[in-house]
């Protein structure tokens, strides 16, 4: 499902980001990525929609490569990953609902969604999104007056709307406490079960990643330092 061959990431300024990479994600995996800051969670994660392009090597996604694809193939592909992040990236102003419906963008002309028309089978798409991450009753809510556990399952529930077969989740739970974090963990991994949903989610707290991954890779200074399952990880990372 995602392949990462030989991949090398050096930035402008000469910092190396990843350090040749070979991973194969299959569907359907819940794979935590673990590493101390600097190990390169956040530059793997963001290559694989090319969110920045990589120096070397290839990264196939669904049997596309990301790596060449022209425009419309990757507006494609980025169609099929749902990306979440620490900060949620929501439209604080905009209510619920309309920041749920913006994972529907890449299905419509962008004069529709400039003008922010939706068709009512997006509606219910959006609303069956927050009930399955228990927050239908906010949908008219202004997104900054939730709370930020209730914001980062509002973000889930936008990739839930894009129909994303992928979830890529930055340090969804960084900015959260205890509890929520664990109400948002919990979230990522329902929906990875019960809907197949290819996750890879970025996490400093090894404790975090035994308890929900079903495969947890280890990275240290660009690269892969640690891949097994949650049982074979001790201190690695
Ligand atoms: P992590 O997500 O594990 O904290 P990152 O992927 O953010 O790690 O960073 C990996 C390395 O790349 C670090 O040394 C970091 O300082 C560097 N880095 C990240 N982004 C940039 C950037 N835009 N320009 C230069 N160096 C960067
Ligand atoms: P990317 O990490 O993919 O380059 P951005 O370009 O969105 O992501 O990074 C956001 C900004 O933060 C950029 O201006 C980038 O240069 C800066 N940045 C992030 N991490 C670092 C770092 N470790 N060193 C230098 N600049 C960084």
């Amino acid at each position: 499902m995602i392949e990462f061959r030989n991949v090398s990431k050096t930035y402008p300024n000469g910092t190396k980001g990843l350090n040749n990479i070979n991973l194969t994600i299959e569907k359907g995996e819940m794979v935590v990525i673990v590493g101390l800051s600097g190990a390169g969670k956040s530059t793997l994660l963001r290559s694989i929609n090319r969110l920045h392009d990589i120096t070397s090597g290839d990264i196939v996604v669904g049997g596309k490569s990301v790596t060449s694809a022209r425009s419309s193939e990757l507006r494609r592909i980025r169609r099929d990953i749902g990306m979440i992040f620490q900060s949620f990236n929501l439209v604080k102003r905009s209510t619920v609902l309309r920041n749920v419906l913006s994972g529907r963008v890449g299905y419509h002309s962008t004069l529709r969604t400039i003008l922010g028309l939706f068709p009512k089978e997006d509606i219910e798409l959006a609303l069956t999104a927050l009930e399955r991450v228990n927050i239908r009753e906010k949908a008219y809510s202004r997104a900054d007056e939730l709370s930020g556990g209730q914001q980062q399952r509002v973000s889930i529930a936008r990739a839930l709307a894009q129909e994303a077969t992928i979830i890529l989740a930055d340090e969804p739970v960084a900015s959260l406490d205890p509890l929520t974090t664990r109400q948002v963990m919990d979230d990522l991994q329902r929906i990875n079960r019960e809907m197949q949903i290819t996750t890879i989610v970025n996490l400093h707290f090894i404790d975090l990643a035994r308890e929900y991954a079903t495969r947890i890779i280890g990275l240290r200074a660009g690269e892969v330092v640690f891949d097994g399952t949650p049982e074979e990880a001790t201190d690695e990372a």
